[in-house]
């Protein structure tokens, strides 16, 4: 009789240990969201340059799900030890956040067996990227010995599905909701909602404590519009493109900035001054701590061409 409990507090020491030794083994940049809901949040970077892309990983019974695969081919590795430490499942499907190389540096260790999934105008502009570069991968080899071992069996990969607007992923006991968000990034943005788990993946339309990248197709009113859309779903968890995963205040930090920052570009249009007097001048104390400060220009940009566009319909 007296050996029972000391078997059983046996086995809880052990257990406890294995699940100490998981948890820590996934390394310092994987967290825990919910039950089988994880991301690997990217790593800072030097030289004000922001945190590198996040990527998701979602167990279902039938296999693995990531969202994006990292932005570099090591931060891929990473994701690769950290997936093979959570389960012997395969990867089932990988989605896609956006167009740019800095969410796809994995893909072609996790596709295939992975699905690779996207928007419509992803496959267009991925091959734009490397047959129109072919030396960037020599380059990439070329930068260190750890991204050159790496990138061992490397291969391009262009996604196998491109859906349009909308598109629902079920697999195992999990559903996927991909919403494309129109103007917010890249050429080809989805955000991924889990509707069960209250997890979205909200791409690069959102980024969180930085200023984030507006190309010139890029339209605030857009991106408000899809942030909107976002919060409406009522998430537990917010996971941005970049930046520290949160809730909807992410979405509503960067609704204030906008607002705050169309409304001094207004204002000094209204003075009389130029697109580059306004560069020079404007001041936004009160995002000094945001990091990626480079891109306030662009974003001035779009604030302006935002103005002006007001400004031709007023007239008219
Ligand atoms: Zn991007």
């Amino acid at each position: 009789m007296r050996a029972r409990p000391t078997l059983a507090l046996a086995v809880c020491i052990s257990l406890l240990t294995v699940c100490t030794v998981a948890a820590q083994d996934l390394g310092p940049n994987v967290h825990k969201l919910k039950d089988g809901v994880y991301v690997y949040v990217g790593s800072d970077r030097p030289n004000d340059a922001g945190p590198e892309s996040n990527c998701g990983i979602v167990i279902t019974q039938a296999g693995v799900v990531l969202i994006d695969t990292g932005q570099t081919p090591t931060a891929s590795r990473a994701i690769q030890a950290a997936v093979k430490k959570l389960t012997s499942q395969p990867i089932r499907y990988v989605v896609s956040t956006e167009t740019h190389g800095d969410h796809h540096a994995g893909d072609y260790l996790f596709s295939p067996p992975g699905v690779f999934v996207a928007h419509e105008g992803t496959i267009a502009t991925l091959k734009d990227r490397e047959p129109g570069d072919p030396a960037r991968v020599e380059r990439l080899r070329a930068s260190s010995p750890e991204v050159r071992a790496a990138l061992e069996g490397y291969h391009f990969v262009l996604p196998q599905i491109e859906y349009r607007e909308k598109m629902t992923l079920n697999v195992g006991e999990r559903t996927f909701e991909l919403f494309y968000l129109k103007n917010a990034h890249s050429e080809a943005d989805t955000a991924v909602w889990l509707p069960k788990e209250r997890v979205l993946f909200s791409a690069s339309v959102a980024v969180n404590n930085q200023f984030n990248v507006l190309r010139p197709w890029v339209d605030i009113p857009d991106i408000l519009a899809a942030t909107k859309m976002l919060k409406a779903l009522s998430p537990e968890f917010v996971i941005p493109g970049h930046g520290a995963p949160g809730t909807v205040k992410i979405f509503e930090d960067q609704e204030q900035f906008y607002a705050l920052l169309v409304d001094r570009v207004a204002k000094m249009v209204k003075d009389g001054k130029s697109l580059d007097q306004i560069k020079k001048e404007l001041q936004m104390p009160e995002y000094d701590k945001w990091m990626t400060k480079d891109r306030i220009p662009a974003n001035i940009d779009a604030a302006y061409n935002l103005v002006a566009a007001r400004l031709v319909f007023k007239s008219n």
